[in-house]
């Protein structure tokens, strides 16, 4: 049992706190025997990555920290297992006297949480704020997050949340054992808007059915008072809609989440004839 990181994608609002906080406790500051400066440009210990999801005017955005994952069975220890060794506590540290001039370990890490200093010669990263872990505080990134989207404690204390969690990069998972854990990871969603365009209106309250092809899964829903319908947290698939309203026939047609999260655009339903 160890420390772990648990971020929240739910209740991240992209402000960036973290990123700056990082670089106030690392630019220009020694933290040996953990790590030497980080350099103020050109490195991201910890870093925010936004996603747009959508089409417009249906978008939404998602925000994922990056850093290291302090990874149980770390590729960049045994790349270089002279230079990088990891703490009682769970935390992966690249020893700066034993990996000067170890440029091949920039390259090591499948998450890219990585920098080469070319000033100092040294491969750099996260250590999970160790020297403010040793003096009884919390790494600053977490400090510093008023949402509590990055959290950081004993693995115990997480075990509930770590049994919904998932990993960053899932199929790495198991070959890494990744100590960050994701919660709230954005699946896809499936919206659109239903439109009468004789009366050039939204038709509010159309009931909106949604079946996965391949599982069968059978999703229902209604237009809002927009005429706009959403099915959050989706599989990536192929669905068959159907749209269906009192007085109007019913409309069906096929989309796919398989690559993306998807906008139909307005769908057009007109009046059954009398
Ligand atoms: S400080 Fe918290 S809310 Fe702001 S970007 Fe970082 S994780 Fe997200
Ligand atoms: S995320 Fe990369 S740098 Fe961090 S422990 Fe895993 S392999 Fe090493």
């Amino acid at each position: 049992m160890g420390k772990v990181f648990v971020f929240d994608v739910s209740k991240c609002s992209g402000c960036r706190n973290c990123q700056i906080a990082c670089k106030d406790e690392h630019v220009d500051n020694d933290w040996s025997p953990y790590a030497k400066p980080q350099p103020d440009t050109g490195q991201f210990w910890n870093r925010i990555e936004e996603k747009v999801r959508g089409q417009v005017p249906k978008v939404k955005v998602a925000y994922t920290l990056h850093m290291c994952q302090h990874c149980d069975d770390a590729p960049c220890m045994k790349a270089a297992p002279e230079a990088v060794y990891k703490r009682e506590d769970g935390l992966v540290i690249i020893d700066p006297d034993k990996a000067k001039g170890c440029e091949k370990l920039a390259n090591a890490c499948p998450y890219g949480a990585i920098f080469w200093n070319e000033e100092l010669e040294l491969p750099q990263k996260c250590t999970g704020c160790a020297h403010l872990i040793d003096a009884g505080q919390i790494p600053h990134c977490v400090d510093v997050c008023a949402h509590g989207a990055i959290r950081f404690g004993d693995e115990e204390e997480f075990a509930e949340e770590i049994a919904q969690a998932q990993a960053l990069v899932p199929e790495r998972a198991d070959l890494d054992r990744p100590r960050v854990y994701y919660l709230n990871m954005p699946k896809r969603f499936l919206a659109g808007i239903v439109i009468d365009p004789e009366e050039d209106e939204v038709i509010i309250g159309a009931k909106v059915t949604a079946q996965n092809i391949g599982t069968g899964e059978v999703l229902v829903t209604q237009t809002d008072e927009f005429g706009d319908f959403w099915f959050h947290q989706v599989s990536a698939a192929q669905w068959r809609v159907y749209v269906e309203a009192d007085g109007y026939m019913t409309r069906v047609f096929e989309e796919s989440t398989t690559e993306e999260d998807r906008n139909t655009g307005p769908l057009e339903l007109y009046r059954n004839a009398l």
